[in-house]
């Protein structure tokens, strides 16, 4: 009698344990996801499968360990338990540290509203590098992310004409290469002073690939500038997001 108690004690401990472990992951992943708003990396959903799955393996062996006496099969899983809280460990801290130092947490959101005089100002500065020989029409842009960095972009034509790059995308281009995939907003500026243009369609699309929440500042020579978003210039985008649901 006393053993049938014994034995139910622990299987209700070792259920607590396993709703215990359930909630922590999912936290973890609906955590890691809100902060750091990531649907371009293809790899967390890996990350957060295997933690999820070995925790999981780890709660169904220590659950058959309680099941059975001491014998060698209960000692094999005690030894593999081990070995698994090990590995999740581990991957968790690799994981955590790899997902930071891609996706620094977005607490400088509200940056923006400091930074855009001086996004603004750069997009400006990048338009007098502007490499455009053939059409003599020189872009700038500025990029800001959302750690505060401005990132700048001029047009690069060729004599190829279609291999010519949009003042935009040289910008995304040079933030990627950096190490900055999280950005709020663009400034963009060209030589039209009498109404305010924004980039070409392709650019709009790019500039979708790194987030949909963007402000676009579409700026004239003398520095003033109409304030958009790059919802309202792409509606109803094509976006890193509905290839996940196929
Ligand atoms: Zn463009």
């Amino acid at each position: 009698m006393e053993t049938t108690e014994r034995a139910a004690r622990k299987s209700f401990i070792v259920i607590i344990n396993m709703i215990a472990w359930m909630i922590l992951i999912t936290a973890t992943g609906l955590g890691t996801i809100h902060f750091h708003e990531c649907p371009v990396q293809p790899k967390l959903p890996v990350y957060m499968t295997v933690i999820g799955a070995t925790g999981l393996l780890s709660l169904l062996l220590m659950y058959l360990r309680n099941t059975l006496d001491d014998c060698p099969l209960a000692r094999f899983c005690t030894a593999f338990i081990l070995m698994l809280c090990v590995f999740i460990v581990c991957w968790f801290i690799a994981g955590t540290y790899w997902i930071y130092s891609i996706y620094p947490p977005n607490s400088d959101s509200t940056r923006t509203g400091n930074h855009f005089a001086e996004l603004v100002a750069k997009c400006l500065q990048a338009q007098e590098m502007a490499y455009c020989p053939y059409s003599g029409f020189p872009v700038g842009a500025a990029i800001l992310t959302t750690g505060g960095a401005i990132i700048t972009g001029c047009n690069v034509e060729n004599a190829s004409y279609g291999l010519t790059v949009c003042a935009e995308r040289t910008a995304i281009q040079r933030a990627v290469a950096e190490g900055y995939r999280r950005f709020t907003a663009i400034a963009v500026t060209c030589d039209i002073k009498d109404s305010f243009v924004g980039p070409c369609g392709a650019c709009r699309q790019v500039l979708m690939e790194f987030g949909t929440e963007w402000d676009v500042y579409l700026t004239k020579p003398d520095g003033t500038y109409k304030k958009t978003s790059l919802r309202e210039l792409l509606p109803l985008a094509f976006t890193p997001a509905h290839l996940q649901k196929i």
